[in-house]
């Protein structure tokens, strides 16, 4: 691969981010149940809401990543994972193995259980724990038949006040504003909705339920709330409770945290970047060894929290011998890509070991700026707010510096 060129600051839009057109079909997302075709077999979506395994789930991934699929776990930008390289015939064995591990709760809702919760939550930050909203919001959808019939793009933010994850794009989000109060957002911006944090996730699920209804009424299949004209007004009113002035809410974080972390308990937490995404049936293994529970980020990392004094040194060792990256100035923390070759038919290139040689050799374009690289202008994956863009060309890698893209260097 030849080293692509570049100028200045990427100002494209995000792709992939809502747009206000109709849809003409229901949405054809993956899950680990209805697995996606893809060039290296069958791929699998399990949803993790909030991100949080526990160690003996992670150790059942790992295996199924091992025995069944290509012997890795891709995390997603919704702290999600994917198998991929699956058999036809792997995903009833998969399914099985996730359900006896808790991690199939509804074969119905499988796919709609996307629910991205605050780094750290609990532990450090923060005004409150979310992770009892995160089984609660959870266990709420599953126990909803009609909320089946969300689509497999829905996304629920649940954010304890740091501000980490309410600008990632939620159709529904809860934000704490303080210990007390909860503000309720809708496709990104403040409803005005206030609750308690007893009443939070039912005011969530509330919004879930009308978001359904104020589609079915407008006659359509929209995939997310923002693509319904007036959806997050139009919602919003469908809703009873008090309300308050709205407030701005905090960008898109770029990242999660990454390094040691004390936690209020005094003990710590590792967060670790997994370069590209692609953490190993090993490294996957290894993070179960470490810690009872661990946290998947939106931003492709892994929180080991819980770890006593004593332990923290060689933990970051192991971390980073496998290849986890806890040096928060690493260039892998400014680098995403698709799945490119072999794994999608689309891509003109193997964009991972591309981008894998651009940053172990120090030839990143655009001076190693925030960048993602993808193997066509579908350009998958990529993260919101401001990215170069690296994308695949016949006739080399061009790279989106601003409005105006550089021509396309040879490969
Ligand atoms: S951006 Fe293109 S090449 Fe990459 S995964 Fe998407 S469709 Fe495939």
């Amino acid at each position: 691969m030849s080293s692509p060129a570049t100028s200045s600051p990427a100002t494209s839009p995000p792709a992939g981010s809502a747009a206000a057109v109709p849809r003409g079909r229901v949405d054809a997302c993956p899950g680990a149940l209805q697995t996606h075709t893809a060039a290296d077999g069958e791929l699998a979506r399990v949803r993790v809401p909030g991100g949080l395994l526990t160690s003996a789930q992670l150790r059942v991934l790992a295996a199924a990543a091992r025995d069944l699929g290509d012997g890795a776990l891709e995390l997603t930008s919704r702290g999600n994972l994917q198998l991929r390289g699956l058999a036809p015939e792997a995903a009833p064995e998969l399914g099985r193995r996730l359900a006896a591990a808790g991690l199939l709760p509804s074969e119905s809702h499988e796919r709609v259980r996307n629910v991205l919760a605050s780094a750290l939550t609990g532990r450090s930050g923060g005004h409150l724990d979310v992770r009892p909203w995160v089984a609660a919001f959870d266990a709420g959808l599953c126990a909803d038949p009609a909320l089946a019939a969300l689509p497999g793009r829905f996304l629920a933010t649940l954010d304890d006040g740091r501000g980490d994850v309410t600008g990632l794009g939620g159709d529904v989000g809860l934000l704490a504003l303080d210990p007390d109060t909860v503000a309720l957002t809708l496709a990104g911006v403040d409803s005005g909705l206030r609750a308690t944090p007893a009443d939070a996730v039912d005011l969530a699920l509330a919004a879930t339920r009308a978001f359904l209804a104020e589609r079915a009424a407008q006659g359509g299949t929209a995939w997310r709330l923002a693509e319904l004209p007036d959806g997050p007004a139009r919602v919003a009113a469908r809703l009873p409770g008090p309300r308050a002035a709205p407030v701005p809410l905090p960008p898109a974080a770029v990242t999660g945290p990454v390094g040691a972390e004390v936690q209020a308990d005094g003990r710590t937490a590792l967060a670790g970047v997994v370069p590209l995404g692609r953490l190993t049936a090993a490294q996957a293994d290894l993070l179960a060894s470490l810690a009872d529970e661990v946290q998947l980020t939106p931003w492709r990392s892994v929180v080991v929290p819980d770890l006593d004094e004593h332990r923290v040194d060689d933990a970051a060792v192991d971390l980073h011998r496998t290849g986890v990256v806890l040096d928060a100035d690493s260039p892998w923390l400014r680098v995403t890509a698709c799945a490119g070759r072999p794994g999608c038919a689309r891509s003109l290139a193997d964009v991972r070991a591309d981008a894998a040689t651009a940053v172990t050799s120090g030839a990143l374009p655009a001076g190693g700026a925030r960048q993602h690289w993808a193997g066509c202008e579908r350009r998958c994956g990529r993260p919101r707010g401001d990215v170069v863009d690296v994308v695949a060309t016949p006739a080399g890698y061009r790279v989106n510096c601003g409005r105006t893209p550089l021509p396309p260097t040879p490969r």
